[in-house]
Formats: structure tokens, sequence, C-alpha cells
């Protein structure tokens, strides 16, 4: 059973009903066989992502960052990291914290998927400096932006290039 290219599932995904509705012949090996049609999405454990918009949200007024990490494009672990620059408008990650993330990530047999940073008081999107500092284009950016919202939410893109295109977040709930 192949999903249709550019299929993905968003919000928080409890049960596989829905999908089933849509072929009841599909059949699931596993979450594993739902990362791989969507790849180019960014699937992110339901648990991580809840502690990435909290803490964002703890660090306010100040611009909060870290690097998330996974196998299989499915983030399961989050790297919080110093913003030496304290600031409500720019972010610099710890460079110390930084390299022992990315130790652990490399011990653990994981990989690297995605930083995050927070916007306080938004936009939703890259700013310039971020475009300009997208150092690792392999690495998926997620923004969250706490301006104006109840609810805090991430966007995630990729910036190659310095182009812009938005990857969807997909979180798996189990
Ligand atoms: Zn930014």
């Amino acid at each position: 059973m192949i999903l249709k290219q550019g299929f993905y599932i968003l919000g928080h995904v409890t049960n596989l009903d829905f999908v089933k509705a849509l072929d009841p012949q599909v059949k699931f090996a596993s979450w594993y066989l739902i990362c791989n049609i969507a790849v180019m999405d960014i699937l992110i454990h339901k648990f991580v992502y809840q502690i990435m918009l909290a803490y964002v949200q703890d660090a306010l007024p100040l611009e909060a960052c870290g690097l998330l990490a996974g196998r299989d494009n499915l983030i399961t672990h989050i790297y919080i990291i110093d913003n030496v620059l304290r600031s409500p408008v720019e972010f610099e990650m710890d460079a110390q914290q930084q390299i022992e993330a990315m130790l652990h990530v490399e011990a653990q047999g994981l990989e690297l998927i995605a930083a995050f940073h927070s916007h306080p008081m938004g936009p939703q999107t890259p700013s310039q400096k971020d475009v300009a500092r997208a150092y690792y284009p392999e690495m998926a950016q997620i923004i969250v932006s706490l301006a104006k919202q109840s609810y805090p939410s991430g966007r995630a893109f990729s910036i190659i290039d310095k182009k812009i295109s938005e990857l969807q977040i997909v979180v798996i709930d189990r």
C-alpha cells in the first residue's frame, strides 16, 4: 500500500482509523512506514514537542534555542542549549553545550535533525539573520513564535542557499 506522494499527517495523531478510512487495505507494520512516505516532513515525538514548547515559554522574554535529534527523520531527543546573547530578538547557542550535545548525538548513534529557536515577538518565519546564519543546510530549522498566540506551535523550514521552504511538522503521539 503506497499512500499518495505528499500525504502527511498533521496534529496529534492518536490512532490510525482515519488513514484506514482512506484505504481499508492499508497495512501498517509500524509507524516507520508512515515516516517513510513523508520524508520531507519533520516527525517529532509528542513529548519532545511539548518539552520544546514549554521550554521556550519558560525562557520568555528571551529567545530560547536548542537541538533536536533522532533516527529516520523522527525526533526523539531534545537538547536545551543556553542562548549566550540573552536577548529577546536574537540567539547564539552556547558553544560548549552545543559540542556536548553533538557528542551525545554521535555516541547514541543518533543524527541531528533540526535546530530550534523561539521568536518571542514573532514572526513565525525565519528572519534575515536566520537565513544568513543557516550554516547547516541539512538540518531543518524550527521556529516557535510566541507572539499573539494563545497556544504556541512550531513551524519548520529548510534553508538551503538562502532559499526557504517550509516543512510540515508531524507530531507522533505514542
Ligand atoms: Zn530567528
